[in-house]
């Protein structure tokens, strides 16, 4: 199953991802994690990204298909993928489109106020990148990662008005791959939830799994 996961920012779309790469037991790519590595890394690539995710725009097209392609080729991708983060815009779609053959894309509708309340609460692990909530999935131990024991943080482009500007940029530029994929006949939909498991049902219904 090649799947992509499209939804704003604070859609859950990340969490998702990860249900239903157990489930499926392909792996979830989360485009936006790749480049936070790369940034803490001081890659190259984190260097040409930084000031673009740090502002809540988008990393340039030609950077986010080579790094895509480069991926989706890796061994651990021959049974399918889950992609999160990507595509973000129309020629990227078109891209993806001309390297592998998509089977299902599927939106999780959110309204933007509940965006902006549920992002508040939103806080990572800068080391492994596993993200958390502070109503809804909190760690086991308070500010601190399950995984790995590192001190949690609120992502820099998490902030209130970063986050007002990641919503534009999905509304202009990302919204538009839903039209372009219901032409095509692979859009699926699934309303957010308050609770995760009731949003890991509706994805699960939409994709008839
Ligand atoms: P995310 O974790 O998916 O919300 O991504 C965080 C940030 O990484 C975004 O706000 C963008 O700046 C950047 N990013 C991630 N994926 C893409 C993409 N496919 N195209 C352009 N920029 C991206």
């Amino acid at each position: 199953m090649k799947l992509i996961l499209l939804g704003a920012p604070g859609s859950g779309k990340g969490t998702q991802a990860e249900h239903l790469s157990r489930r499926l037991d392909i792996p979830a790519i989360s485009t936006g994690q790749m480049l936070r590595e790369a940034i803490a890394a001081g890659t190259e690539l984190g260097k040409k990204a930084r000031l673009f995710v740090e502002s809540g725009g988008l990393v340039p097209d030609d950077i986010m298909i080579g790094l895509i392609q480069e991926r989706v080729t890796q061994n651990d991708c021959q049974k399918g993928f889950i992609l999160d983060g990507f595509p973000r815009t129309i020629p990227q779609a078109e891209a993806l489109d001309c390297a592998v053959g998509i089977d299902a894309v599927l939106s999780i509708e959110i309204a933007d106020e509940e965006i902006e309340r549920r992002m508040s609460g939103r806080r990572s692990c800068p080391k492994c990148g596993a993200s958390y909530h502070m109503e809804y999935r909190q760690p086991r131990q308070d500010g601190v990662c399950d995984n790995c024991g590192s001190a949690l943080e609120r992502r820099a482009d998490d902030e209130p008005e970063t986050v007002r500007v990641r919503l534009e940029t999905y509304h202009e530029n990302t919204a538009p791959l839903k039209g372009y994929y219901a032409r095509m006949g692979k859009l699926k939909s699934a309303v957010s939830q308050h609770a995760i498991e009731d949003t890991s049902q509706r994805c699960l219904g939409a994709l008839g799994l």
